[in-house]
C-alpha cells in the first residue's frame, strides 16, 4: 500500500514497554518525575528523520522551521488535494518533508496522538540525586540521574497508515535506537513487550529519491552510522565491581545502596567506562575535532552532543548487553569537513573486542557491528533498506 491511499481509515495502536536501561524524558530539579509525552515524541522524530534520511529522502532540520503549511504552500496542498491527489502526495507538491507531515510542523499538526500509561518508577529514590561514576583518570566523570524503569504503555491513534509507520519506526527502535533523552549516556533502551502484534501493524520501508545526495549537512542520517552490539557471560554475578569506576562508588552507604540495587535489576551505568575509554585512552587528533565527536557539555550556548551513544550494561537472558552507535557527521559545526581518519579511529575503537573486555573486566564477549567492516565508510539507500529490514 502507497503512503495516502487509505487518507481517512483511522485506528488504534497499543505499544508496550519494559526498560532495559532507565528512560529519560526530562524533569524538576533533576528528578524525572513522570514520563513525558515530549520526551518521547522528540526521540521519535530524531529516529524517523535518520532513516529517512538514510534511505535517501529529506527531513529537514526542525529547529530551522524550513517547511512550513501556509500561504503559498498551502495553496498548493489545497490545489493538489483538489487534483485528486492523497494526502501524503499533496504535501509532497507543498513541499514538506516525510517528517513534518507525520511530526508536525507549523500549520500541519502531527499526525497522531498518544497517551502514556504510565506504569514506571524511578530506579532509586533519591538521595543521590545522581551517580558520579568517574574513572580513576578523570576529575569530574558522568553523572547518572536514577531515570525512569518498569513499564509504560503507549497508545496511539491516528492514520493507520502513519500508526503503520510508527510501528515500524518502534522495531527499529528497540533494536537500535533509544527513547527519551539523553541516548549517548545509554538512557532509554527498551523492549516491546507485544512485538508480535506491532510486527503485523507495521508498513514496510522504502527507498526514496527525494533527498539531498549528500544528505543533510549536520542532521542524523543513517547512511553515517554505525551501530554495535556487545555480549558477554561474566563468570561472577557482581562483575561490575571490578571497574575502578563503579567500585569507588561501594565505599559510600547511599551510593553503595542504589548501584547495587540497579544491578540487581539488571542495570549497570558502564557508558562512561566505555566512552572514557573510547575518547581518552584510544583516541587521538585535534581538540576541536575531539569536542565535535565526543561532545561537551561546557556552558548550555556550547554544548555538543556527542557522536557515540553507549548504553548501560543490561541483562538480556543469562548474558549482559551493551549496544550503541556512532554517528560520523561529515562536517563540523562550521562546516568544515571531518578528515576520515578521524570516523577510523572510533570505528576501530568500537570494533575492538580486547577493548571491551579490558574495559568490563570480563574475559570474552561476542562483539558485532554494523556494518561488519573493517573500513568505515558512508553506506547507500539500498544498504540501510536492507538493515532496516534486518537482512544485513
Ligand atoms: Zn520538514
Amino acid at each position: 500500500m502507497k503512503m495516502g491511499e487509505q487518507s481517512y481509515e483511522r485506528g488504534k495502536l497499543e505499544i508496550r514497554l519494559k526498560a532495559l536501561t532507565p528512560i529519560w524524558t526530562g524533569g524538576v530539579q533533576g528528578i524525572n518525575d513522570c514520563l513525558r509525552e515530549t520526551g518521547i515524541a522528540g526521540s521519535l522524530r530524531w529516529w524517523y528523520e535518520a532513516i529517512v534520511r538514510g534511505l535517501g529522502g529529506t527531513a529537514c532540520d526542525p529547529c530551522k522551521h524550513i517547511h512550513e503549511l501556509y500561504g503559498k504552500s498551502l495553496q498548493q496542498y489545497k490545489e493538489a488535494l483538489r487534483q485528486g491527489n492523497n494526502w501524503w502526495q499533496a504535501l509532497d507538491t507543498a513541499g514538506l518533508c516525510d517528517a513534518c507531515k507525520i511530526f508536525g510542523t507549523t500549520g500541519w499538526k502531527r499526525q497522531f496522538q498518544f497517551k502514556i500509561r504510565d506504569e514506571t518508577r524511578l530506579l532509586w529514590e533519591p538521595p543521590p540525586d545522581a551517580l558520579n561514576v568517574r574513572p580513576p583518570d578523570r576529575t569530574r566523570g558522568w553523572f547518572m540521574s536514577p531515570g525512569r524503569v518498569e513499564r509504560v504503555v503507549l497508545q496511539f491513534t491516528g492514520k493507520n497508515e502513519v500508526l503503520g509507520q510508527l510501528a515500524s519506526l518502534f522495531l527499529f527502535v528497540e533494536k537500535w535506537g533509544t527513547l527519551g533523552a539523553k541516548p549517548q549516556l545509554g538512557y532509554g533502551v527498551f523492549q516491546v513487550e507485544n512485538r508480535e502484534a506491532v510486527k503485523s501493524r507495521a508498513t514496510k520501508w522504502t527507498q526514496k529519491d527525494n533527498g539531498l545526495p549528500g544528505g543533510e549537512d549536520n542532521c542524523p542520517d543513517l547512511r553515517r552510522f554505525g551501530f554495535f552490539r556487545f555480549r558477554f557471560r561474566p563468570e561472577r554475578q557482581n562483575w561490575w565491581s571490578w571497574l575502578p569506576a563503579l567500585e569507588r562508588l561501594l565505599g559510600r552507604t547511599d551510593t553503595a545502596r542504589v548501584l547495587k540495587k540497579a544491578a540487581e535489576e539488571g542495570m549497570v551505568p558502564v557508558s562512561p567506562v566505555l566512552k572514557n575509554e573510547w575518547r581518552f585512552n584510544y583516541w587521538k587528533g585535534p581538540f576541536r575535532i575531539e569536542r565535535w565527536l565526543f561532545g561537551t557539555s561546557l556552558g548550555k550556548e556550547n554544548r555538543v552532543r556527542s557522536k557515540i551513544g553507549a548504553s548501560w550494561a543490561y541483562k538480556n537472558g543469562d548474558e549482559w548487553e551493551v549496544r550503541g552507535w556512532v554517528w560520523f557527521p561529515e562536517q563540523d559545526k562550521e562546516k568544515r569537513l571531518i578528515p576520515g581518519e578521524y570516523h577510523q579511529q572510533i570505528w576501530e575503537a568500537v570494533r575492538d573486542v580486547d577493548l571491551w573486555c579490558a574495559a568490563l573486566k570480563v574475559k570474552k564477549g561476542e562483539l558485532q557491528t554494523w556494518p561488519d567492516v573493517e573500513l568505515w565508510r558512508k553506506w547507500q539507500p539500498d544498504e540501510v533498506l536492507s538493515f532496516l529490514e534486518g537482512r544485513q
